[in-house]
Order: C-alpha cells, then structure tokens, then sequence
C-alpha cells in the first residue's frame, strides 16, 4: 500500500517536472522566436524545419541545373582544352537577385552555416541520382587563405562537403589542399614573388594522400571557371590522383 503511493506519489512528481521544463522550453523558443524569427529565407514561411533556412515549398522551386547527369553539360565544355577533368556539374543556376543569390550570400558573408549544409545536401542528392560520380573516393574543398577564413570562422567549400558528407558519408573530406602562404603584405612583395604567387596559389599539405584516388574538388560557385582550373591543374601535376572531377552548388548564367 505505502509502496503503491510511493510509486504514483514519484510518477506524479516527474510528470510534473517534465511538463514544467517544456513550458520552460516553449516560452524560451517562443522568446527567441520574437527577436530571431525562424522563416524561410525567400517567401517568410515559419513552416520551416529548424535545420535549414528554406522551406520545402521554396527547396522545390530552386532553379535546378540536373547538369551532374548530363554528359558533356556547359561546365565540362568551360575546361575543355584547358585541364583534364572527368565529369564536372553544378547543381543550381545562379543569377543576380535571385533566391541563389541570397543563399550564396548568406553562407559567404552572413554566417549562415544552415545555407551551406542545405546546399551541400543538394549537391549530395544529385551526386546520389546521377551515374556520373560513382567512383569518387573522396571530396577536396577549394581552401581559402588563412587570413580570408580566420575572419569568416569556416570555409564555405568546407560545409559544402559536410553538407555532402551527409549524404554520401562513405565519401571522406580530405582538406589536403592550401592556399599558398605570402609571408608579406602584398605591397612589400617584389614583383617576382607577387608573380610565383599568381602562378601557384595552391600548395599540398600531403602529396601523396591524393594518389591513385578518383577525387572531387568541391567549391560554392562556378562563373569562369579559373580556380577550378586552376586547383585542377595543380592536384593533376601535383597529387597523382587517377581522375579529377568538379563540383560546385551553382553556376553563373
Ligand atoms: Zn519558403
């Protein structure tokens, strides 16, 4: 009988406590919600998971590219003659004021590291859809200059492969590949330390990590084409690996 009382007496008392602590978390988000509303990026919907930044009406109408299973698609033609690269894509279109635009924006310059996984999911789901990039051993974020990702806190191109990862979590990052170090400030370097530069902007921190391997070189967006070309030529010559291909979440029209 005491037992019997003990127990409802204890069952009470936790039912209690836990419907107190989600009050507390209800008025706690409900507090949040008033000065850092949670809603979709583009049309203001609060229907939004809490992961991301769009909601899933809006992730529908993104301007898809559907380039990564296209063969022979614009951006393989951009490094045709200049490097040699076995399949390249981008997943979105980009252009000026578009919906784009602003998550390009917001991963780049407002912190927002939700818009980098979201996008770095897409371009997971359309390495999964295409027949293209199936034998990719691992992923190669373009690399920003220290400097450059010491004020932004990450590099986006980084979140783009975890965002990737997620989806294809077989596939490791391998962050092998480094802005090459200029131990002066642009003006107090000579001319021909200023031209090494231009010419070589990438360094390895592991020449051997890449060889043999069919790797994929990962960045946010692809308009002429350069440093891709350029990190491409560069692992080409540099790392051994037995194929290059590129991928970036949008391209410039
Ligand atoms: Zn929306």
């Amino acid at each position: 009988m005491l037992n019997n009382t003990i127990i409802r007496f204890t069952f009470i008392r936790c039912r209690f406590i836990s419907s107190f602590l989600n009050r507390i978390q209800a008025y706690i988000a409900g507090f949040f919600h008033l000065f850092y509303p949670h809603i979709c990026m583009h049309c203001g919907s609060e229907e939004l998971d809490s992961a991301t930044v769009l909601c899933q009406a809006c992730e529908k109408n993104l301007p898809y590219t559907e380039f990564l299973s296209i063969e022979h698609n614009k951006i393989e033609k951009i490094f045709w003659g200049r490097v040699s690269i076995q399949e390249a894509g981008a997943s979105l279109f980009f252009t000026k004021e578009s919906i784009v635009q602003v998550l390009i924006f917001a991963l780049k310059y407002k912190h927002q590291k939700k818009a980098g996984r979201l996008l770095g999911n897409i371009m997971g789901q359309d390495i999964i859809n295409s027949q293209r990039f199936k034998n990719i051993d691992c992923m190669i974020p373009i690399p920003l200059s220290k400097n450059k990702e010491r004020k932004r806190g990450y590099n986006q191109a980084m979140l783009l492969c975890q965002g990737i990862q997620e989806k294809l979590p077989h596939i490791p990052i391998l962050p092998v590949l480094l802005k090459q170090k200029s131990s002066k400030s642009q003006t107090r370097q000579n001319r021909i330390e200023r031209n090494h530069l231009r010419a070589q902007p990438f360094r390895l921190v592991d020449p051997t990590a890449l060889a043999n391997k069919n790797i994929l070189i990962v960045d946010d967006v692809i308009t002429t084409g350069a440093t891709m070309e350029a990190a491409a030529s560069y692992l080409g010559k540099e790392a051994q690996p037995r194929s290059i291909s590129l991928v970036a979440a949008a391209y410039t029209i």
